[in-house]
């Protein structure tokens, strides 16, 4: 069996003290692995992804059972910089970059849980490296990039952590196809490169054609799971994900 980095068991979530979202979810990510989460809107992918990067108390949410482990540690309920710190990284939905600051203040920003000034300049040298397009626009004021250079940016802000897993909520969302193309092949180098990644998708053509393994969420349960592979086959998942039989 290979080792699991994130490991998610039997998880409840409500919000507001009432609404129960996730009605026990397990699910693995193995380490090195690129996992696709899908589902309709409102399934809870993005509930799931609050809930184990810490960031459920900033939307009234709470998780009611169930644990989270990184590496093998538990981290159920711990704050978000604590997660970021332990080896975890979101690039959260629509980006939300800091449009008034310039790309290379973003990226520092996304540093700040790193210590090492060493480690950070590896981790710049690595996100420019990574991404010409961010080199070539510095000192650009974030706002003013287009979709695409935002997305790159939100990704190599994520990156400036060293994550040993970074989580991704819809990356392709509003991007044209040659730019959702160029996000794919920017997250098959970072996985190449040794991070973990969590794809949640509702692109599940894009998502599907770079996992290893992938989860279907319904009403917050998991009602389908296997190898990439077999889910893209699978009629059911082709008609209502891919839109195709
Ligand atoms: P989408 O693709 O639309 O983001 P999703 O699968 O990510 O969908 P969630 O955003 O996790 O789904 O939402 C799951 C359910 O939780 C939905 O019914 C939603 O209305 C509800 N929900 C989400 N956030 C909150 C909140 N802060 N308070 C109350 N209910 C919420």
């Amino acid at each position: 069996m290979p080792d699991i980095v994130l490991s998610v068991r039997n998880l409840e979530v409500v919000y507001n003290d009432v609404a129960l979202v996730l009605r026990g979810i397990s699910l693995d990510v193995p380490s090195g692995a690129v996992v696709a989460l899908l589902g309709a809107n409102g399934a809870g992918k993005t509930t799931l992804l609050r809930a184990v990067t810490g960031l459920l108390p900033t939307h009234r949410g709470r998780i009611t059972k169930g644990t989270v482990a990184l590496d093998g540690q538990p981290i159920t309920g711990l704050d978000a910089a604590a997660v970021v710190r332990r080896g975890m990284s979101q690039v959260m939905e629509g980006r939300r970059i800091f449009a008034e600051l310039s790309v290379e203040d973003n990226l520092r920003a996304g540093a700040y849980t790193r210590r090492s000034r060493v480690e950070v300049a590896a981790n710049h040298a690595r996100v420019m490296d990574l991404f010409p397009v961010l080199a070539a626009r510095r000192r650009s004021t974030a706002g003013y990039l287009s979709g695409g250079e935002q997305q790159m940016l939100a990704i190599g802000r994520a990156l400036m952590a060293s994550p040993k897993v970074l989580l991704l909520d819809e990356p392709s969302l509003g991007l044209a196809p040659k730019v959702v193309e160029q996000v794919r092949d920017i997250l098959v180098t970072i996985n190449a490169a040794g991070t973990s990644v969590l794809l949640v998708e509702q692109n599940a053509m894009m998502a599907l054609s770079i996992a290893t393994t992938g989860y279907v969420l319904e009403t917050g349960k998991v009602v389908r799971d296997g190898p990439a592979s077999e889910l893209l086959a699978d009629e059911d998942i082709r008609e209502f994900y891919l839109g195709s039989t």
